[in-house]
């Protein structure tokens, strides 16, 4: 690993072996001017000769990003990006939680507001929107630090469904998250028309979680099925085994 070094003017110099930064340091030539990354600053100007051969290459994943600094194919720097994905969605979701509760309680009247759930043209995920900020942030950083010309993304397509469920495949991986609609007559004619749970035909039927939302539980069609007012509102909180504990064969069944 190198060391980045800034001149006096803070433009990037080329970055230095960390033998040679501990002696500049040492000698007083530098002083500390970040530690991450680990970069010093030389007290006096000096003339920038340029190197243009620093790529700065990422290597997204959904979990960690890889951050990589090259010169002419040599590794010098490296750096791994964890990523606050689920930490995201946990926060999220608490304070989703917190605000129904609200609703619940006796507060002052709050104006619904509609306009602002709108989103916008090239609304991303906030977990996902996080990892795209983590990484422009660390491109900045190190692009201040090193006289990097060139950055090399490698192209990844995230599969974001495949990240929720692994298992996915058929009807609904082609389909993705179906309008309702369509998961609607997707569920009426896996389950031809009936309830899932009794049987009963010709009569309104629900979308119904298999595992509670309230347990987490899903949207996704795998954890979605089809039931009748009774069935729906006699299961309410319930796991499914708990719900058909003495119906082993409708269980196997869903
Ligand atoms: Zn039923």
């Amino acid at each position: 690993m190198r060391v980045f070094v800034l001149d006096s003017n803070k433009k990037p110099l080329n970055p230095c072996h960390p033998g040679k930064a501990r002696k500049l340091l040492n000698h007083g030539l530098a002083s500390v001017f970040k530690r991450y990354p680990f970069t010093i600053i030389l007290k006096e100007e000096k003339p920038l000769h340029e190197s243009n051969n620093y790529q700065l290459k990422l290597d997204p994943g959904s979990r960690t990003t890889g951050l990589a600094i090259l010169y002419d194919n040599n590794l010098i720097w490296a750096a791994e990006l964890n990523h606050r994905g689920l930490q995201i969605k946990d926060a999220l979701l608490s304070r989703r939680q917190i605000r129904r509760s609200r609703r619940t309680r006796k507060t002052r009247y709050r104006q619904p507001r509609f306009v602002n759930r709108r989103r916008p043209q090239g609304w991303l995920a906030p977990s996902l929107m996080s990892r795209v900020h983590n990484i422009i942030t660390w491109v900045n950083r190190l692009i201040k630090v090193c006289p990097i010309n060139k950055i090399v993304q490698e192209l990844v397509r995230f599969d974001t469904q495949k990240i929720n469920n692994p298992e996915i495949s058929g009807i609904e991986y082609q389909q993705g998250t179906l309008f309702n609609y369509e998961v609607r007559e997707y569920l009426l004619e896996k389950w031809q028309r009936k309830c899932a749970y009794c049987s009963v035909q010709n009569v309104p039927l629900e979308i119904e979680h298999i595992k509670p939302k309230s347990k987490g539980g899903g949207n996704s069609v795998s954890n979605l099925t089809i039931a009748c007012r009774q069935c729906n509102q006699a299961k309410g909180n319930q796991d499914i085994k708990e719900f058909l504990s003495g119906k082993p064969n409708i269980l196997n069944k869903i």
